[in-house]
């Protein structure tokens, strides 16, 4: 049966890593999720729990016809380009997608009368944080094109969110890895940069894995970051509308678990769950990398939305990984 309007969810990016899984997570609790994609990096077979539309996001035609078509009132706007380090050597394209894509969207959900616009931002906001534990007062200061890009869009979201009528979430993800529990989705592993599909595929191919120093200012010289599922990101965005925020008002929050594990703990972490051996050696620092980067407890969150995280230890995001790869190789 068709659903109403107030119950189609539009998901740019929904044939990627995150969008997918937030498609999953809609689809489970009764919204119709329509996807949004321009099939760059997206996987045709991640797109099972509703439409897709294949479009660009600076594509204005293509956009009316989804927004007319489908009449969305939440808008999850998650396509982007995400890589920090691939940001420096593109950051046209980096600006043009992230910020002028925001943008344009924005101006589309006014014209189509959209209510509620959650916004994918990123910790990179923060650059090298000056607390310990970062909090929404946090002072920002991006290092990199990727980080900067997403800090325009939050600030044009802020500046337009009374004009277009929009209520508007924006959460800054920490590290989002795992893959799906019932192992229908998850991240690529060719080309990949990030740390835990990385070690996946060194400890099961054998292959030499390098760690990007291990002189930083930490509990064992090696990078903190705070991993998050994509599973809890997912379900963030539905408590997100399921709590919508009024029209022209924006909150945003820092979505991370506020714990932290070391690049050499989770390796430990791929060991365990694998049962393979790791053959590692150290490199040089790597660009644009800063020691520690964990949010502070997410109470705020849980407050505001109901939200707890449901996968909180770092081996069940490892065996959610390694399950995937199993399928996938
Ligand atoms: N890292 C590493 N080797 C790799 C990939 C990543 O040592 O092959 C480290 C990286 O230096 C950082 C941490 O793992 O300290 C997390 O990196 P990732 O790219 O997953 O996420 P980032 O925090 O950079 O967005």
């Amino acid at each position: 049966m068709l659903k109403t309007s107030s119950e189609i969810v539009l998901v740019t990016g929904g044939a990627g890593y995150i969008g997918s899984q937030c498609c999953k997570l809609l689809a489970a609790h009764g919204y119709r999720p329509v996807t949004y994609d321009d099939m760059s990096s997206g996987r045709p077979e991640f797109v099972r729990y509703g439409p897709k539309i294949e479009g660009d996001i600076l594509d204005g035609i293509s956009l009316d016809s989804a927004l007319r078509e489908y009449s969305p009132k939440v808008i999850f706007h998650i396509a982007a380009l995400t890589e920090a380090e691939g940001s420096t050597s593109e950051p046209t394209l980096y600006y043009d997608i992230n910020t002028c894509g925001t943008l344009a969207l924005i101006e589309k959900c006014k014209e189509y009368g959209v209510e509620q616009f959650i916004f994918s931002s990123t910790a990179s906001v923060y650059g090298h944080p000056s607390d310990e534990l970062v909090t929404n007062s946090t002072p920002v200061d991006p290092v990199n094109p990727f980080g900067w890009s997403k800090l325009m869009a939050e600030k044009i979201l802020y500046d337009c969110a009374a004009d277009a009528g929009l209520g508007v979430t924006i959460f800054r993800y920490f590290n989002v890895s795992g893959a799906d529990p019932d192992i229908e989705l998850g991240m690529p592993f060719e080309n990949q940069t990030h740390l835990i599909p990385r070690l996946i595929e060194a400890a099961e191919k054998g292959t030499a894995f390098s760690i990007f120093g291990n002189d930083y200012d930490t509990h064992d010289g090696t990078c903190l970051r705070d991993y998050i599922h994509v599973w809890d990101i997912a379900a963030a965005h539905i408590a997100a509308i399921n709590s919508p925020v009024p029209r022209g008002r924006v909150r945003k929050f820092n979505l991370g678990l506020g714990q932290s594990n070391s690049v050499l703990e989770v390796l430990d972490s791929v060991e365990r769950i694998t049962g393979l051996k790791i053959n590692f050696h150290v490199k040089s620092r790597r660009n644009g990398d800063v020691a520690k980067l964990v949010s502070g407890d997410s109470k705020e969150l849980t407050n505001a939305l109901g939200w707890k995280a449901q996968f909180t230890e770092i081996d069940d995001l490892i065996r959610h990984v390694w399950n995937w790869y199993c399928i996938e190789s």
